[in-house]
């Protein structure tokens, strides 16, 4: 566990890190051993976590959850659990890596279409030279096809696994194989390997800023409205969690 505080956004659990501090609690991970699972919380994360057990078990349990967008710390800030800063999953992937290739750790790829797993470790190799990456694999999320993975896993010897599977097929495919997979730091990402591969832009930086993302994603990838009605759903939740009668917004945390 990390030594972050733990903030409860409609029940789910998500520490108060900062960038540079999940930086710093991920030296420590690899510094004490063990084997351990990051997520990054979003409110589709929160949203899905309250309707099911065994996603929102998976949050309980991992090492670190940061504040991965804007919603969180939105509402963070009207259930009066405060996060201080995003922490966006693609940049603290990036920051991993960059720290990786100064420290001579191995880092695996696994997850999204097939190739683009490739293109990622070859744009992330030539922004921070020197960085060793122990393999890439567009895998699948099925447990029939976990084996030959695993086995793809246990001879790359990663420090660092990032799987983008999408959430929460992601996360739950960690916490069922890291126990056997043991490797010291595993992460969710999402669509981290599209953008960073450049298959699918990022907003554009003010519009990050002002915390339109999700507005900028709605408009590329469209087909994405119906999982994306979470964040109405969600800031509905959080409000009636503040101001409705009986809220439990604040959790029991
Ligand atoms: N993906 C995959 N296997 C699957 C389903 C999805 O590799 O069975 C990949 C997909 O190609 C994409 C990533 O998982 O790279 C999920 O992207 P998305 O933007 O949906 O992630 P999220 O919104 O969950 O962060």
């Amino acid at each position: 566990m990390s030594e972050a505080p733990i903030r409860r956004i409609l029940g789910v659990r998500v520490h108060d890190v900062t960038m540079e501090e999940a930086l710093r609690i991920v030296e420590g991970f690899l510094a004490k051993g063990g084997a351990r699972q990051i997520c990054t919380v979003n409110p589709e994360f929160v949203m899905h976590a309250r309707r099911d057990p065994a996603f929102f078990r998976v949050l309980e349990e991992a090492d670190l959850n940061v504040p991965d967008g804007v919603g969180l710390l939105w509402a963070g800030r009207i259930l009066r659990q405060p996060l201080r800063e995003r922490v966006p999953g693609v940049e603290l992937m990036e920051a991993l890596a960059a720290r990786a290739a100064e420290r001579g750790w191995r880092v695996f790829l696994l997850g999204a279409a097939e190739g683009v797993a490739d293109r990622a470790a070859a744009v992330l190799q030539a922004r921070y030279p020197g960085l060793i990456i122990a393999g890439t694999f567009a895998g699948s999320p099925r447990p029939e096809d976990a084996p030959p993975i695993l086995e793809r896993l246990r001879e790359a010897r990663p420090d660092f696994l990032f799987v983008a599977y999408g959430a929460p097929r992601q996360d739950l495919w960690i916490a069922r194989y890291q126990p056997e997979l043991r490797i010291p730091v595993a992460m969710g990402v999402g669509g981290a390997f599209d953008f960073i591969a450049g298959v699918v832009p990022r907003a554009p930086r003010w519009m990050r800023e002002i915390g339109l993302e999700w507005l900028y994603r709605l408009i590329r990838q469209p087909w994405r409205w119906r999982r994306m009605l979470a964040l109405p759903r969600f800031v509905l939740a959080v409000l009636a969690a503040r101001y409705g009668s009986g809220g439990t917004g604040a959790g029991a945390g």
